[in-house]
Parts: structure tokens; sequence; C-alpha cells
């Protein structure tokens, strides 16, 4: 796989590690592949803008937004998932998942999520988009570049930039519907009551946004994003990639490839070095060089040159997807494996493991407890004695209600015979109901007493146990119990 290099005047003098940017003008093209980006494009902005706008009714005590990132409350809801502050390993695994299932994605058919999916290509070509409609299309663009600066020129900058920074507006506008319920946030958004953090947040959103799909664009692909730099270690020569057919296509040539008496026809291959493939590319290389990094297996270079061959009578797919392995073949003379090999060990060991991930976050998930408490014992001082010889351990207790309606649970100690428990406001009881706000935390601080001759050591093993009898859940926290000793 080969990267852009400088070019270098002096022989003897050091390669400079600086290559300066080449500015890409990119030529518009019609075909499959671009058919299907401008349909994906149009999806996942969809999904973008209109996700935080659904509703999902979880009762009077919860937010009603399908999908919300609450940092006030730390929670995560994802429709009829609630993901709160201590269960941040789901989040972990649908990261995890994520992960496997780019590398088996990329595995099997090249570096597709770049090419569609990834938010810098959908952005950039949004941008792309609207440059040409201010601008014209390549050959225009060229020409205004070249032009002196006139007034229909400038027009046309200011207009390109302005609705740049309009789309990244709202890019970044749409981003903190996310974090609160959207209709009350567009509302404080308009009347300038919303946080700082909501202003700061498009602020930043809109500056990245704009510069990065419409300024630096490629740049981010080559230079910024890691994945291009370990896809290599990712694709093998099984792997689906776009391929240029350089048995079919060198030698490579424009002359006439009509022989006539004066001029014999030149033996040439079917590509007519035409570079629509080149103009076409996103990224400004040229597939003919063979595999690249700066690649996104976008198409858009087999449309274009599907167009060419259409045009000048020849088979389609002298660009095409291929894999590295067919394309070695062909090259040696020997005729290719017409079945694209998908199913390898590889792509089963990616399938196994995403799959594994996924059954045990749905296990976990579907089998969590409603009713959780975490308890932490005083440290200083260990145990208080009393005047009637009691001893006493004090705990803060976090009682957490995953249900959303308020529930009554008991608590009561197991493994300390003759204990006592005071709850904070409550008062003494041998087992105190405690009262838990819905879908909450609720603290609470707790003292259990035991009478001095119960502790037949310095440190005493129990727990505590919180019962709702209503739905029959049950919580529990072993726990040590600290004395003076024998
Ligand atoms: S578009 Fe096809 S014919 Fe034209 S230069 Fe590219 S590979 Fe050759
Ligand atoms: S070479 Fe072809 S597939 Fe690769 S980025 Fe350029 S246009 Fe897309």
């Amino acid at each position: 796989m080969s990267s852009r290099t400088s070019t270098i005047s002096d022989p003897a003098a050091p390669e400079s590690l600086y290559v300066k940017r080449r500015k890409i003008q990119v030529r518009d093209i019609t075909g499959r592949f671009r058919k299907l980006k401008w349909q994906v494009l149009v999806l996942l902005l969809a999904i973008y803008y209109i996700v935080p706008w659904l509703r999902w009714d979880r009762g009077p005590n919860a937010p009603s937004q399908a999908v919300l990132v609450d940092f006030p409350a730390r929670k995560f809801y994802f429709f009829f998932i609630e993901i709160w502050p201590q269960e941040v390993y789901y989040l972990t695994g649908i990261l995890i998942m994520m992960a496997i299932g780019l590398f088996g994605i990329t595995a099997t058919i090249g570096r597709v999520w770049c090419g569609f999916a990834c938010p810098q290509t959908v952005w950039t070509d949004l941008f792309m988009a609207v440059e040409r409609f201010v601008e014209g299309d390549r050959n225009a663009r060229l020409k205004l570049d070249q032009a002196p600066m006139s007034v229909n020129k400038a027009l046309r900058r200011i207009a390109k930039h302005i609705l740049w920074l309009l789309i990244a507006l709202a890019t970044g506008g749409a981003w903190v519907f996310y974090f609160a319920d959207a209709p009350t946030l567009a509302v404080e958004l308009a009347h300038f009551q919303a946080s700082t953090a909501a202003y700061a947040t498009i602020g930043l959103l809109t500056l990245t946004t704009y510069s990065f799909a419409g300024l630096a664009r490629e740049q981010i692909c080559t230079y910024a994003c890691p994945y291009s730099r370990f896809q290599a270690a990712m694709l093998d020569e099984h792997s689906i990639v776009v391929t240029y057919r350089t048995d079919r296509g060198e030698p490579r040539g424009k002359a006439s490839r009509v022989a006539t008496p004066a001029a014999p026809a030149a033996k040439l291959g079917d590509c007519i070095d035409c570079a629509a493939c080149v103009t076409v590319c996103p990224t400004g290389i040229d597939i003919r060089n063979g595999q690249q990094l700066e690649c996104i297996n976008c198409g858009l270079c087999i449309d274009a040159c599907d167009h060419v061959m259409d045009k000048v009578d020849r088979p389609r797919g002298l660009i095409a997807l291929d894999t590295l392995a067919n394309l070695e073949q062909r090259r040696t003379g020997v005729d290719p494996n017409p079945k694209l090999k998908i199913w390898r060990p590889r792509v089963f060991v990616y399938m196994a493991l995403w799959l594994g991930v996924g059954l045990v976050m749905l296990v976990t998930l579907l089998t969590r407890p409603n009713l959780e408490m975490s308890v932490q014992r005083d440290r200083n001082p260990l145990f208080v004695t009393l005047s009637d010889g009691g001893v006493r351990n004090g705990y803060t207790f976090h009682l957490i209600n995953k249900m959303h309606v308020e529930r009554q649970a008991v608590l009561s100690v197991e493994g300390l015979p003759g204990a006592r428990i005071y709850v904070l406001n409550l008062g003494e009881k041998p087992e105190p109901t405690l009262t838990l706000g819905p879908d909450a935390v609720t603290a609470e601080r707790v003292f259990v007493t035991v009478p001095r001759g119960a502790l037949t050591a310095d440190s005493t093993d129990f727990r505590f146990v919180l019962r709702d009898p209503a739905s029959g859940d049950e919580a529990h926290y072993g726990g040590i119990f600290r004395g003076p000793g024998k």
C-alpha cells in the first residue's frame, strides 16, 4: 500500500516530511455508487436530526425523550433501556461491539464505513454539494480559483461560506438536543435562556464541522483519523476493495485505437488515460497506482470509469470491486476466482466475538435487578461503645430504585444476633421500612447496634437485606461489623 510522497528536486537533499496540500476540486458524477452515497447520506442525516425529537413514554417520573444523555441525573436513556452511572460497562460493551463490527466489515468489504457512513464523509459530501451549487462543477470552480477577485467571485465565495456555516450551526444545534429535553431546549435557545454550556457546545461543533467538512476535508481522513492508518492490518488479500484491473487497462494511452495505413493502431489496453477516475475522487488519488491509504472505498471512480467504458464501447468494470488475490491472479495470467471469498475464518471470529459480547450484554440487561444498594461503612471512628454496653457501627447507604414509581422496602440484618437498626430521621426499629424515590438514588444514614456480649471477634461478617414486599425484589450487601474484640 503506497502513500502520497513529496517531489524531491535535489536527489541529495533529505526527503521532506511535509507535503504541501494540493487543492482537490472534485467533479460531480452519477452512477450506482453515487446514488448509494446520496441514499446513505439522507438516511443518516435524517436519523441525526430526527432522533432527539422522538418521544418515549416512561411514566410521570422519567424523561419522555426516546434518546437522551441526562448529565445532571447521570443517566442514558435509549428507548426502553435506561443506563445508570454504575452501569457504564454497557457503554463500554457498545463501543467494543462497534469496534469489532467495524473490524469485521472492513475485513469483508473494505473501508465501506469511510466511504459511506463516517460523519466526516457524510458532511464533506454535503458541503461539496453546496459548493457545487454555488460555484459550479469542477471546471467552473477551477476557473473561479484562477480568476482575479471580482464582485461575482466574492459573492459566490461569501454565499458558500455562509451556507457552510449555517449547516455547521444546524449540526451543532442538533447535537445539544441529545443532552436535554429537545422541545424545552429549543425554546430556551430561541429566547437566549439556555445554559452557557449549550451555546459553547453549539459554537464548538459549528467551528469543527465548518473546518473539518468545509476546509480540511480529505486531510482529516489522511492525516487525522487513526482508522486509515491501521486499516491495512484489518484488510487481507480476500477483502473486497476498489481495484483497477491492470491486466485489462495497461498499457494505457490516448493514441488512436483505429488503424489507418498511415498510423497503425497502437496496442493499448482499455484505459484511455482520461483521468475521469482521478477528477471524481474525493481524496484526489489515482486508483491506477494501486491500493493507497487515502482510498476510502467510495466507488466514485468506478462510476466515472463505467461511464467512460460505455462511451468507448468497452465492457464496464475496468475499475471495480474485487480482491487483491484476484488482482494478483489476473496479473500472473491465471483466471481469477469468480466467487468472492467472503466467509473466511477471521470473519467468523469477528462475528463470534460480536455476537458473544452482544449476548452477554443482552442477558445482563434483561436480568439486571431493579433494586440495588451500595453501602459505605464509617472508618472514623470504626465503632462506638454506647453507655448501655452496646457496640455501634455507622453506614452510609445509597439505595437505587430503577422503577419509575415510589417503593417501600424493608431493611434487615442477617448474621448479627440482637442487632438493632437506627435510621436517621426514622429512629430505631428492628426492621425499618425505607421509602425509595421513583427512578432515583436515595441516601440514608444507618447505625447498627449489637450487644457487646454477642460479638466474639473484633470483626464480624454479616449482611444487609433490602426487600420490597410488593414486588419481591431483594438486594443484599455483605459487610463487616467492627468491635473491640473479646
Ligand atoms: S476513468 Fe477509466 S479509462 Fe479513464 S483514466 Fe480512469 S481507468 Fe482509465
Ligand atoms: S480511489 Fe476511488 S474508491 Fe478510492 S477514494 Fe478515490 S474515488 Fe473513492
